[in-house]
């Protein structure tokens, strides 16, 4: 269950990404930037995105426009970062009276307020180490104290990145807020991290060269991915070998290492850091990847627009490891619930109307043709296959890769439980390629036809044994090159036996996954695996590390138990928060064309 959240000058929305990977779902998200805006409403489809001027808007408003993206329900928290260069050491240009300094003590007021109003469980507020300086320093204890006085008790910490596997080094004050009245004492501590340096390599090396940037580029002819773009090199620097790995002139040349973790990614004008092999500067893709957003994340925008968005992002591993804190210290004090406290004191919702409006904003917005990704967490559909999952002959331990072989022919278009009733049959009576290739066609029928599809099925099984026979000494193969170069065997049934007989890290994708993806995208999708290549990158974007056996069964068995393709069961879906087409109307059929 995902608890809904608040997210104020969400930015980039990199805080945003770990604490929706910790379990929370931000339903609000608000920035005053166009740009900042556009990135999230591309990211977060499943989020209300506001482009509004916090400073300005009055809080009954914010209230209002809670309540129409929540369903009526309560925000358990409120993450955000107001604007730190007002504050940020590295800002030479600071002014007293700079009126971003003031968001600080809105903050605290908007934060007051939904306490008060709707039993607010926590908060977070991220920001420059720079708030602590001399100059600023009432202001953070101003802002401390208005949020004593709601009723939150204080933690405060200065966390690095580079502690949480994020290969840069950047400093941060972190105050995290628990509601006394939900947590009492509860012994909460903000992490710290505790990884071994990452360096700039374990994340730049590889990469092919970026695009240089020219007034008319456009997003298709920018390749490997959107941000992949950088400036041209225009200063001498850049050829006449003055520049080293780990030297610095300036705040304008500074080049990374390969192996250290790179300086904080903070760029002014003309500040963007060196390439360690100090040709260029980083492409916005570069520097993205050293704040330890997803390979998927895209940022909208002008490049200047971008390298701001990217600067003041919060580093998604940083945002996870708060968020899991809270998590955990919400499951300790046994208000998992908290998020249903009556919203009583709420304005009246007016949700589906607004939240369709949203949606269409959407659908224009990507209208690219670029892909939006189910959120869903890593484990998901491995824990869900622990829980739900279906067990068959050919998924326990001692099935062969033959075994795995012959069951995937066997259940095209055929359900999963006819199948386990002849598979035993047919394994027990050839139990390898060779017997089988060896087989009259009348024998293997015999066995199999109660499945349907007339003699097509024992045709196919022998051709695919003899191929194994002829062709690899009666082995199954353990690519998907060999396994496609038997007769019968497609794509899915390639992946399927790599995965699920040889343990190998790839996706599967069938018709029933198609349908899902597509409904939680709320995109149309070709129904064929062959040539819908929407569902197989988010296949692979959504692939775990480790796990892919019960991550690829979950994500079969969830598509076609619990998404199936008429009257799907919404309901108790645990993915209808994340899910479009919930949203959009009831999904009694798939929307794959
Ligand atoms: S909410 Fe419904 S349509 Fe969406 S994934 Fe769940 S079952 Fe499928």
């Amino acid at each position: 269950m995902y608890l809904p959240i608040l997210s104020l000058f969400s930015g980039a929305g990199g805080l945003d990404i770990g604490f929706y990977r910790a379990g929370f779902i931000p339903r609000l998200a608000i920035d005053i930037s166009p740009a900042a805006v556009k990135t999230y409403q591309r990211n977060h489809p499943y989020t209300c995105v506001e482009q509004l001027d916090l400073s300005m808007v009055p809080v009954e408003q914010l209230i209002s426009l809670w309540n129409a993206c929540s369903k009526g329900e309560a925000p358990v928290g409120i993450i955000g970062g107001p604007p730190c260069q007002a504050f940020s050491v590295s800002n030479v240009h600071q002014r007293d009276n700079d009126p971003r300094a003031q968001l600080v003590e809105r903050y605290a007021e908007i934060i007051g307020t939904f306490a008060r109003l709707t039993g607010l469980a926590f908060f977070v507020f991220e920001n420059v180490t720079g708030l602590l300086g001399k100059k600023h320093r009432t202001l953070y204890q101003v802002f401390k104290q208005l949020c004593e006085a709601a009723g939150f008790r204080i933690y405060e910490k200065i966390i690095d990145a580079v502690r949480f596997g994020v290969p840069q080094f950047r400093q941060r004050i972190i105050i995290v807020g628990l509601n006394e009245r939900w947590f009492g004492d509860t012994n909460f501590k903000i992490p710290e991290g505790n990884s071994e340096p990452v360096p700039v390599s374990a994340v730049l090396h590889g990469l092919p060269e970026p695009v240089y940037y020219y007034s008319k580029l456009k997003r298709e002819d920018i390749p490997f991915h959107p941000n992949h773009v950088t400036q041209r090199p225009k200063s001498k620097k850049f050829t006449n070998g003055s520049l080293l790995p780990g030297q610095a002139f300036g705040r304008s040349f500074r080049v990374l290492r390969w192996d250290a973790p790179s300086w904080t990614v903070a760029y002014g004008h003309h500040e963007v850091h060196i390439h360690p092999n100090c040709h260029r500067r980083l492409s916005v893709y570069e520097a993205m990847l050293l704040q330890g957003f997803p390979h998927s994340y895209v940022l909208e925008g002008t490049l200047s627009q971008q390298i701001t968005l990217v600067s003041n992002a919060v580093p998604p591993p940083v945002g996870e490891a708060i968020g899991s804190a809270i998590k955990e210290a919400l499951e300790q004090a046994s208000v998992r619930q908290v998020h249903k406290i009556p919203a009583s004191s709420l304005l009246e919702a007016q949700d589906k109307p607004r939240i369709k409006e949203v949606l269409v904003i959407q659908e224009q917005s990507s209208g690219d043709g670029t892909r939006r990704l189910p959120e869903v967490p890593g484990q998901f559909f491995s824990e869900w296959f622990h829980q739900n999952g279906r067990l068959f002959p050919w998924r326990e331990k001692a099935a062969t890769a033959f075994g795995v072989l012959v069951a995937e022919i066997l259940l095209r278009q055929t359900k999963a439980e006819m199948v386990a009733q002849c598979w035993p049959l047919l394994i027990e009576r050839f139990p390898n390629p060779e017997d089988l290739s060896k087989a009259g066609d009348d024998d293997i029928w015999e066995l199999v036809r109660g499945l349907g599809l007339g003699r097509q099925r024992s045709v196919a099984l022998r051709a695919v044994a003899t191929g194994l026979v002829e062709r690899f000494g009666g082995l199954v193969p353990a690519s998907v090159e060999e396994l496609l170069s038997l007769p019968h065997v497609g794509i899915y049934t390639a992946h399927a036996v790599c995965v699920f007989a040889f343990g190998i890290r790839l996706p599967v994708v069938d018709s029933n996954i198609i349908r899902l993806f597509s409904r939680l995208t709320g995109q149309q999708m070709k129904n064929d695996n062959r040539r819908c290549s929407l569902a197989w990158e988010i296949a692979w974007d959504i692939l775990p590390t480790s796990g892919v056996r019960e991550h690829n069964y979950g994500l079969l068995d969830f598509a076609g138990i619990v998404c199936t393709p008429a009257r799907p069961r919404c309901a108790s879906c645990p993915l209808s928060q994340q899910c479009i087409s919930y949203y959009q109307e009831p999904a009694s059929e798939p929307i794959s064309s």
